[in-house]
């Protein structure tokens, strides 16, 4: 079983795309969607939720008001200024560290578990799909990345998929490396302005960083030839694989709006661009 990971270095570059895509053209996978702060796969692959699941994220400090003799240590202790005057905790600037629990004088502060967000397994016409979604303002989100991976993984061996494809998180913070741990694959998605070239640069090391390999594909390539070359120069320098090119095409937001993988929307340049692609991606995770 192979799993392969579809990333870039910001947003916006065409990565859910080509993962709904990837999830068209492929038989026997499960689908999995990190992008836990943003997720957007659900829009184009339409999941029947299966399974709800709570995601427990940080413990947050609650100060019992019964308990609580106003003696102000807390208030003094909290370097993130999460307890108000009232001797009340803002969960939200709650760090969840502790130290006013161990410095209160009559334990009137406990952790309270505290629902950071949802995980989701789900049937779509493309096999099952893990997904998940962090509440508004929560942190971890590279803890439930992993728990999104974990689950996949436990359904692709439970199903025997030949396929886990995993459409990552944007940027190099810690959703993506928790999305690149044990990958067979991390295919980053270019597109060829200067910014997208960097970003993606920045995002291809820290795969590499972690022994992960890694191949490139650059989306809207003839929006600026130039940028294209210099990327391709990049890709051969550095010995990573080109594994596609796509065409800049409307077809592609419409394809977007109308909620429905770019393969099946339409069959033009672009999707044929997106299937070769596939038919690379195959071959080459063979080797
Ligand atoms: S340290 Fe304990 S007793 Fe003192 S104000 Fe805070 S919660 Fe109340
Ligand atoms: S757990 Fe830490 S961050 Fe949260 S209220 Fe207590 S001292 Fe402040």
């Amino acid at each position: 079983m192979k799993q392969i990971l579809v990333i870039s270095g910001k947003g916006g570059t065409g990565k859910t795309v080509i993962t709904a895509s990837l999830a068209s053209l492929f038989e026997n996978k499960i689908i999995a969607d990190c992008d836990v702060d943003a997720a957007d796969l659900h829009l184009l692959l339409h999941p029947r939720i299966k399974q709800r699941h709570q995601f427990s994220g940080l413990a947050k400090a609650w100060i019992d008001p019964a308990r609580c003799t106003g003696c102000g240590e807390c208030v003094k202790v909290c370097r993130f200024g999460a307890i108000s005057q009232k001797f009340e905790v803002d969960p939200i600037s709650c760090e969840g560290c502790r130290v006013c629990m161990f410095k209160c004088p009559v334990n009137a502060i406990i952790m309270k578990e505290n629902r950071a967000g949802e995980y989701y397994i789900s049937e779509t016409q493309y096999g099952i799909m893990v997904h998940a979604k962090l509440g508004i303002a929560e942190e971890n989100s590279g803890r439930l990345v992993s728990t999104v991976r974990q689950k996949a993984k436990e359904y692709a061996e439970k199903n025997k998929a030949d396929y886990i494809i995993i459409d990552g998180p944007p940027g190099i913070g810690c959703p993506v490396i928790a999305s690149l741990a044990g990958v067979d694959l991390a295919v980053v998605v270019m597109e060829p302005s200067l910014s997208g070239i960097q970003d993606a640069q920045r995002v291809s090391d820290v795969a590499k960083h972690f022994g992960i390999r890694v191949a490139c594909v650059i989306n809207k390539y003839d929006i600026n030839l130039e940028n294209t070359e210099l990327i391709e120069n990049w890709c051969r320098e550095n010995n990573l694989p080109l594994l596609g090119k796509f065409l800049f095409d409307p077809l592609v937001s419409e394809s977007i709006v109308q909620g429905r993988p770019l393969v099946e929307y339409c069959d033009n340049d672009v999707a044929r661009q997106v299937k070769e692609f596939a038919v690379n991606l195959k071959r080459f995770l063979s080797f």
